[in-house]
């Protein structure tokens, strides 16, 4: 399993006790597990392979040879390398711009972005302190838009009403003219999620995200998919160009896999991830802590 990956390479480690330093040959061992267990993550393959290659280079040179065992040194540099491909440092949300800042949330259906565009509502409001106007374009879900109500009404942002027969594009344009007549500092644009891909999808949420000009195009994007999340990640960002992910559902038993692969694929830093189904589950995304969970 992927939580004990350092149960896992203390096995193989112990052979190495003795040795003066790394070599390619002698850690070959040890990598074959980090990439049994990263498979076993539901990382992606190609995530995987410039993930190795990576501990590789920095395992083999002076950087262990200086080290006081070289077991330790090599568990040090897959969980550093683990911090780096997962984007390093916290990643922050960018809302540097003239309001309002528009927060575009993208995804599939059931990735969780409407309980993520309350979530994030809540906690701009009270870390941020920022006026927030919650908008529904998902037309073709009426139970969408109104669960959105529901969470603007439990955490206190404004709810942008969607009149009936409107079109996605007209309910976000007329939701940033009125957010800026009535000084919200950030409005958060909840889209359509489909099943699937497709096309029709991706040309309404490009469409929306030409017009509205988003300082943020959030991609939601559950943990529990594993490999799955890595196609989705793909045309996602094709279509789209992405600023940032939420990986949402990371308090359920997902292996945490999908964050190297989302991460791979799209280039773009985790910001937040969904800790619990209630409105605080939302927190800042640490990769140094992800990198722990993941050893274990
Ligand atoms: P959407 O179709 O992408 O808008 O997805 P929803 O926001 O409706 O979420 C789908 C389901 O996932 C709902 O039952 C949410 O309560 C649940 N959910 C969303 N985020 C999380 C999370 O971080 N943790 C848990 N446990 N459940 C979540």
């Amino acid at each position: 399993m992927f939580d004990n990956l350092t149960e896992r390479l203390s096995g193989v480690i112990k052979t190495l006790r003795g040795e003066a330093r790394l070599t390619e040959s002698n850690i070959q061992e040890a990598l074959r597990e980090v990439r049994m267990a990263l498979i076993e993550a539901d990382v992606a393959l190609p995530a995987i392979k410039v993930f190795i290659e990576q501990v590789k280079q920095r395992a083999i040179g002076h950087e262990v040879m200086d080290s006081l065992t070289p077991g330790q040194a090599l568990i040090g540099i897959v969980h550093q390398e683990l911090i780096a491909i997962m984007g390093g440092e916290k990643a922050e949300l960018s809302l540097n711009v003239a309001p309002p800042a528009v927060i575009l949330m993208a995804g599939l259906q059931g990735a969780g972005k409407t309980t993520s565009s309350g979530k994030l509502a809540k906690w701009l409001m009270e870390e941020k302190k920022k006026k927030v106007l919650l908008v529904s374009c998902d037309i073709y879900r009426p139970a969408a838009i109104d669960q959105l109500a529901l969470l603007a009404e439990q955490t206190g942002a404004e709810f942008f009403p969607v009149q009936t027969g409107q079109q996605p594009a007209q309910i976000g344009t007329t939701a940033l003219d009125y957010a800026r007549r009535h000084h919200h500092d950030v409005v958060i644009v909840d889209t359509a999620g489909r099943l699937g891909i497709d096309e029709a999808m991706m040309q309404e949420i490009t469409q929306l995200e030409q017009l509205l000009k988003p300082v943020e195009t959030l991609f939601v994007v559950d943990a529990m998919q594993g490999q799955d999340a890595v196609n989705t990640a793909k045309a996602f960002s094709d279509a789209l160009p992405l600023t940032g992910v939420i990986l949402t559902k990371l308090d359920g038993d997902a292996r945490g896999g999908a964050a190297l692969s989302v991460r791979h694929v799209t280039g773009k830093p985790i910001k937040f991830a969904g800790v619990a189904e209630k409105l605080s589950g939302l927190e800042p995304f640490y990769p140094d802590r992800m990198a722990s969970r993941i050893l274990g």
